[in-house]
């Protein structure tokens, strides 16, 4: 989508240091980090929320979430864990119209998140 924040910085029209990217999924960390590890993983593809995903997608999902445990693995966070969130429509707070999981690490989380 040619005005989206995420397929920008995806395609690398918009370069950002890239945590992670095997073609179908990319990393990158987050600009106004919540915790010591913020990184946000995201499908290059142009979804806009977790509502759009079809059956077609699930795999894709199973997928986010292996990058994610790998990436918490790799940085040292699965002893100690680590969240994944995902925030959709106006009362979660989603502010980019491009699904992406949060991956926050590094510190003691709250519950319930505010
Ligand atoms: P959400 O509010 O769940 O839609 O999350 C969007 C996230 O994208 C927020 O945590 C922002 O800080 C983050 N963000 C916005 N612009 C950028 C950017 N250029 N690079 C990295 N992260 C960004
Ligand atoms: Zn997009």
């Amino acid at each position: 989508m040619s005005d989206c924040l995420f397929c920008k910085i995806g395609g690398g029209e918009i370069p950002v240091g890239k945590v992670h990217d095997d073609g179908e999924i990319f990393a990158i960390r987050d600009i106004n980090p919540q915790a010591p590890v913020h990184i946000l993983v995201i499908p290059h593809r142009h979804i806009a929320t977790i509502l759009d995903f079809s059956p077609q997608d699930h795999a894709l999902v199973g997928r986010i979430y292996d990058v994610a445990a790998r990436i918490a693995c790799e940085q040292g966070f699965d002893r100690n864990g680590y969240r994944v969130v995902a925030n959709c429509n106006s009362d979660a707070g989603q502010t980019v119209f491009h699904v992406h999981f949060h991956l926050l690490a590094g510190r003691a989380m709250q519950w319930p998140p505010g």
